[in-house]
């Protein structure tokens, strides 16, 4: 009897190496060790066996019985680690390598400029202010004494807006300073930064280009302010205090006396050359950078916008804030700006 059960013990290993699945090890866990198994069929006949014999042979057999129910549970545990290898092998993760870094874009290079300019700015009390980029010719030009037949019209070549009568792409940001006028009372301390639209298409001209305007308006407000507030300005820009201005008498209807703003240049400070008497290209070696337009503000802009000329003055501005970026960082075609290749945007 104790051979049979040796045998039977020996047939259930090779059945439970056999088995693949749980399901597999479970049923054979019940052919041999079940209630009505393998095991407890041999076992019936324990009770034939003289009494002497039925003691030893009844020990043996439940120490077998306790090695197959082991051998059962052993089966269980190394199924579960080769279900275990197998993940390892086929979805296996290195949590040691690196992480890939994901690509985070950033602010174009005029868009950064226009949030240093509002500080630049805030800090001397400017507020800013908005209008929109499809203007009425009412605003655009009138308002800023410019009638129909006036030749600054043909200075600025303007899109007008097909079957919109009376309406253009804004030339420049000038009618939001009659806007803002409207709407608020002196003392006026704005600046409007944006998008100008104008039919020039060349090198050094894009069709939509920045502008940055200014404006104050109070009473007594003169030159001297309109000098020490653009120096600063530009000195704040450049990063380089040294920097000095000078003005020059220019027209521009909206402004009496009118003038074209140089500044030094911020790269040879003035001298026309770098050390080693290198000459200075960026101001073709004169020392100088035309920067804007700038005046005080013509009394009949004032009386269009409901203000009282003679108690109220005002100086305005207006630069090229994409050539204001071209200066800073040295970039030699306006068009970079615009044409979104990333190989250059990516460089600031
Ligand atoms: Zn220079």
């Amino acid at each position: 009897m104790q051979s049979k059960i040796q045998h039977l013990k020996s047939e259930m290993l090779a059945a439970l190496h056999a088995a693949k699945t749980e399901e597999a090890i479970r049923e054979t866990e019940i052919k041999y060790l079940g209630r009505s198994g393998l095991f407890n069929e041999i076992m019936k006949s324990l009770k034939d066996l003289p009494d002497e014999e039925k003691k030893t042979v009844g020990k043996a057999a439940n120490v077998t019985k306790k090695e197959m129910e082991e051998a059962v549970s052993r089966r269980f545990i190394s199924l579960e680690s080769e279900r275990l290898g197998q993940i390892a092998e086929t979805e296996w993760l290195d949590v040691t390598v690196p992480g890939r870094k994901p690509v985070v874009g950033h602010r174009h290079l005029i868009s950064k400029f226009i949030d240093d300019l509002e500080i630049i700015f805030g800090k001397m009390g400017f507020t800013v202010a908005e209008g929109p980029d499809v203007e009425s010719e009412h605003y655009n030009f009138n308002q800023l004494n410019i009638p129909p037949d006036h030749p600054a019209r043909d200075m600025q070549d303007t899109f007008w807006v097909a079957n919109l009568p009376n309406t253009v792409l804004r030339t420049q940001t000038s009618p939001v300073q009659i806007r803002y006028m409207e709407a608020h009372k002196p003392p006026v301390r704005i600046i409007c930064m944006g998008k100008t639209f104008r039919k020039d298409s060349d090198a050094t001209h894009s069709p939509m280009f920045h502008q940055l305007e200014g404006l104050m308006v109070d009473e007594a407000i003169s030159m001297a302010n309109l000098k020490a507030i653009i120096t600063h300005t530009l000195q704040q820009i450049f990063e380089d205090p040294s920097i000095k201005t000078r003005f020059r008498v220019s027209f521009f209807p909206f402004v009496e006396p009118g003038m074209e703003v140089d500044c030094t240049c911020p790269i040879c400070h003035g001298e026309g050359k770098l050390p080693d008497n290198v000459p200075c290209r960026l101001c073709k070696q004169c020392g100088w950078l035309e920067i804007g337009g700038a005046g005080m503000v013509h009394p009949k802009v004032l009386k269009n916008a409901g203000y009282d000329s003679k108690k109220y003055t005002g100086f305005a501005f207006g630069f090229g804030l994409d050539r204001m970026v071209m200066i800073k960082h040295r970039i030699n075609h306006l068009r970079l700006f615009f044409e979104n290749d990333l190989r250059f945007i990516r460089q600031f």
